[in-house]
């Protein structure tokens, strides 16, 4: 390709809307517009490493046996109704209606269709496994869509599902799945863990979420460098850090105290003088509109999926107002546990053994002391809360960090949901109609090429690896009037392309400074600089992450480029077999 003749529009300025990196770059290097939010043009640059990305999935998927289909991304209302997701799923979905006004939307994952062609198709035992896979567009109607293609409205997902006889069965495909989802990453050059996910509402007994660390991430990961232990916050587990200081006897009687204006934690442990691990969090939760009130040590934090895993309920959200003072006689800030009737109160088991503490006294502006669980309340136990930094690993005794991540990939284990939701069946080996068991893995696209600009800039540009970056080298002429620089510029070109590598040739009237800076902005990984040492038969081999030039003689310079982008990052020929 001739950069002369192509659309690349690349801003000098940081466009102010853009809060990350990622973000930034995509738009300064000419990758993307936006449209409106969250849905955005991809340009020349952004399609051709999206299809690098897509290429290396698709060979990857198609190593594992998996079998590539393409289904509409329109859905009819009916087969969302069948699994019941159609209710349970709210704004994010986009709906629509046809010109006879029957209900669609538009998919953001596809078990209900992919579930729908097994049921008319699959019969018996012998036909599974089954792994279905496709790359297509997404559409989910997010909250906030924001970072560039990191939450975006319209996304593309590799998304693929497995249809098994049994457990153990499930276990092969997971796996496989699994393994396939490493070297993906890996050849697409990113660092990243998996870690233990949590399985979602839709119920499930395993999932692994593909993170890469990152700053610009949304989810937070336990990671244990001691044994490798590795979780989103919304399931890690971690070891009990009890307060240095032991309760005080837990003899003395609850005693109600003024706390005029005091409402968190922190305000009334100001007030009172005591430690917050001194105080007891009181949060008022409904779940399928009953009241519950959830305890936690003052200075931990509640995990939502673990409370859900506690109570059986559809729908668990903080109480309203009118619902806490209806339940408590009090507001937010004053509730506790003691003096409550029908009510159930499930607390963290952080404050087992404890005593002598400080909760709200369900008047306002009032606390009560010396409070005991068992004692002065009835409750039941569970691990409720949060990772918090500085916590213990539950496998070894080595401090957890907590690490902001992106999510790049999910793997599931959905069990009999669908299949049983939905009525598929197949025969077993003994002529009985069983269920078969699913699972459903997702990977975006998107995420991948906003994690790895994440991971690899400089203040100059991206520095993306070389199989997904939109080039892998560009060719450039130092002076095009200088007729020795610009012919043998051409012939490097030329013996690129004949050796099948992705060249861009830099044939643009620009001064070399800003070829140079634009080459370094767009990420290409390695360039070919023909400067006046073309009088000496020398060119240099610049690496775009180092920025280190080698000078090389001209009829070895591909050769010499061939062989570093086999040994660049996420090169790996050793997986990509049919
Ligand atoms: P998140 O927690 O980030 O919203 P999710 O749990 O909703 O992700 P899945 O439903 O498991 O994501 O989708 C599979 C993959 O699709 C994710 O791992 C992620 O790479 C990608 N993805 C999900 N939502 C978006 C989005 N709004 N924009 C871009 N990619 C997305
Ligand atoms: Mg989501």
């Amino acid at each position: 390709m001739r950069w002369s003749q192509l659309f690349i529009p690349t801003l000098r300025e940081t466009p102010a809307e853009a809060e990350v990196v990622s973000h930034q770059l995509l738009l300064r290097a000419g990758y993307i517009r936006q449209l409106a939010a969250g849905l955005y043009s991809y340009l020349y640059l952004s399609r051709r490493s999206l299809l690098k990305i897509e290429r290396i999935i698709r060979e990857e998927m198609d190593a594992i046996g998996a079998q590539e289909m393409f289904l509409p991304e329109l859905h009819p209302a009916e087969v969302w109704r069948k699994s019941g997701r159609w209710d349970a799923i709210g704004h994010d979905m986009f709906r629509l209606q046809d010109r006879w006004g029957r209900e669609l939307c538009l998919g953001m994952t596809e078990e209900e269709v992919m579930t729908s062609i097994a049921i008319g198709e699959l019969r018996s035992y012998k036909q599974l496994p089954q792994i279905w896979y496709q790359i297509q567009a997404k559409f989910r109607d997010e909250p906030r869509p924001k970072s560039g293609l990191m939450r975006v409205r319209r996304f593309t997902m590799k998304d693929s599902y497995s249809f098994d006889i049994d457990a153990a069965a499930l276990d092969i495909s997971y796996k496989k799945h699994h393994a396939a989802y490493c070297r993906i990453f890996d050849r697409c050059g990113l660092r990243y863990i998996a870690v233990e996910a949590h399985s979602g509402a839709m119920g499930g007994s395993q999932s692994h979420e593909f993170a890469v660390p990152s700053d610009a991430g949304e989810d937070i990961v336990a990671i244990c460098e001691g044994c490798g232990y590795a979780a989103n916050l919304e399931k890690a587990l971690s070891k009990h850090r009890q307060p240095t200081a032991p309760d005080q006897s837990a003899d003395e009687p609850a005693e109600e105290f003024a706390t005029p204006g005091k409402k968190t934690i922190a305000e009334v442990a100001e007030f009172d003088g005591a430690p917050e691990t001194s105080h007891i969090k009181s949060l008022a939760m409904a779940a399928d509109g009953k009241p519950y009130l959830i305890l936690l040590r003052g200075d931990h934090s509640l995990n939502e999926a673990k409370l859900s895993s506690v109570i059986a309920a559809a729908e668990i959200r903080p109480a309203h107002p009118e619902e806490i003072r209806k339940w408590f006689g009090a507001d937010a800030g004053s509730l506790g546990p003691v003096g409550l009737t029908d009510i159930t109160i499930l607390t963290d088991q952080a404050l087992r053994d404890r005593g002598d503490l400080i909760a709200g006294a369900n008047k306002n502006d009032h606390h009560l002391r010396h409070v005991t669980p068992g004692r002065d309340f009835e409750t039941t136990f569970a691990d409720l809360r949060a990772v918090a930094e500085g916590d213990t690993c539950v496998q070894c005794d080595t401090t957890l960090k907590l690490t902001k991540c992106i999510e790049v990939g999910h793997i599931f284990k959905l069990g009999y949901r669908y299949s049983e939701s939905m009525g598929l069946r197949v025969l077993d080996p003994n002529g009985k109609e069983v269920a078969p068991i699913m699972g459903s893995y997702g990977i975006g696209l998107e995420r991948i090429l906003t994690a790895s600009i994440e991971q690899n800039h400089d203040e100059a540009g991206m520095v993306l690896p070389a199989t997904i970056a939109p080039f892998e080298v560009v060719v450039t002429p130092v002076n095009l009037k200088d007729d020795a620089q610009r012919e043998a510029a051409e012939a490097l070109y030329q013996s690129c392309r004949d050796r099948g590598i992705d060249v861009i040739f830099d044939d643009r009237k620009e001064r070399a400074g800003v070829k140079f800076a634009d080459a370094e902005l767009i990420g290409i990984p390695y360039r070919i600089t023909v400067g006046n040492k073309i009088s000496d038969g020398i060119v240099e081999l610049v690496t775009r992450s180092t920025r280190q030039s080698t000078d090389v003689r001209l009829e070895e310079a591909v050769e010499r480029l061939a062989e570093v982008l086999a040994n660049s990052a996420g090169a790996d020929d050793s997986s990509a077999s049919p």
